[in-house]
């Protein structure tokens, strides 16, 4: 009685440790794609990297999408590709998560948007600088420059500044327009308060793709300067009282392209430098201090 009892029992035993030994022994495990967010956990405009190597330097690069949002990834070294993800102030802060699909495998990676205290100004506009509004002219046209991505890296290193001023206002102030909080709006650059007429300067190497002129109906901007960094990175510059380059030039870091001024709506001489990733305002001072690959 006692042996046939412990039969079946002896069976199942001997069953469960063949099924261990072969899941230690390596049936085939679910091979992992080796991408990783840098930082993990960003702050409210920081922008975020995302390292993928893949096996082989396939033609198709990674796809890397947030809630089906795509943001592109280059290669950027043989089996190594980098994409970049910007924060605003205006996003929501907790966990999303990043999904990157390569050479026929998935990784879902987790960004931590970690929350970020900006100062706020209080502004008071009378009617007149209230109507004051971007032309149409101007919007088609400086939106069409943000969207540029162009596959050629033409950044190196960290970025320079772009003018000897002192800064009067950082990346991100939030405003309240006639003591109403403004939800939509945060200072989409960082302001230099350099002197009528001096120097400014290309912060990193680029391609002039856009030049706009108060002449031209940029009454909002001023007189404009927008530079393709390449894959996504841009720069522009406004309220010049000068412009130095032409559409197509090819500028260095530290080449003069224009002189600070007031043009636009704009209560002095200051130059306004924003820093775009994928289309949106970021925080460029990571990019000044550290500089991202
Ligand atoms: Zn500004």
């Amino acid at each position: 009685m006692l042996r046939l009892k412990l039969k079946p029992l002896f069976l199942i035993v001997l069953s469960l440790v063949a099924i261990a030994i072969a899941v230690v022994a390596g049936v085939p495990k679910a091979e992992a794609l080796q991408a990783a967010l840098s930082p993990a956990n960003p702050l409210l405009g920081d922008t975020v990297t995302v390292w993928i190597a893949t096996k082989q330097t396939t033609k198709t690069p990674p796809s890397v999408t947030i809630n089906q949002k795509q943001y592109p990834a280059f290669l950027v070294a043989p089996n190594r590709w980098r994409a970049f993800i910007p924060t605003t102030p205006l996003d929501r802060v907790g966990d999303r998560q990043v999904r990157v699909v390569a050479e026929g495998l998935e990784q879902m990676l987790t960004l931590r948007l970690l929350d970020r205290d900006f100062p706020t100004q209080s502004i008071w506009l009378d009617e007149k600088a209230a109507a004051l509004d971007v032309s149409d002219y101007e919007y088609e046209r400086v939106s069409a420059f943000k969207q540029l991505a162009t596959p050629q890296k033409f950044w190196r290193g960290a970025f320079l500044r772009p003018n000897d001023g002192p800064v009067t206002t950082g990346f991100g102030v939030r405003r309240y327009y006639n003591g109403v909080f403004a939800n939509d709006y945060y200072h989409r650059g960082v302001d230099y308060a350099g002197d009528e007429g001096s120097a400014v300067i290309a912060p990193a190497p680029g391609q002039v793709r856009l030049v706009g002129t108060v002449a031209q109906g940029f009454q909002l901007h001023g007189n404009t300067i927008g530079v393709d960094h390449g894959q996504g990175v841009a720069s522009i510059f406004i309220h010049l009282s000068r412009i130095n380059v032409r559409e197509g030039d090819f500028v260095q870091a530290g080449q003069v392209i224009g002189a600070v001024g007031s043009t636009g709506a704009a209560t002095g001489p200051h130059l306004h430098w924003g820093l775009y990733v994928n289309g949106e305002s970021i925080d460029p001072v990571p990019w000044r201090e550290q500089g991202l690959q």
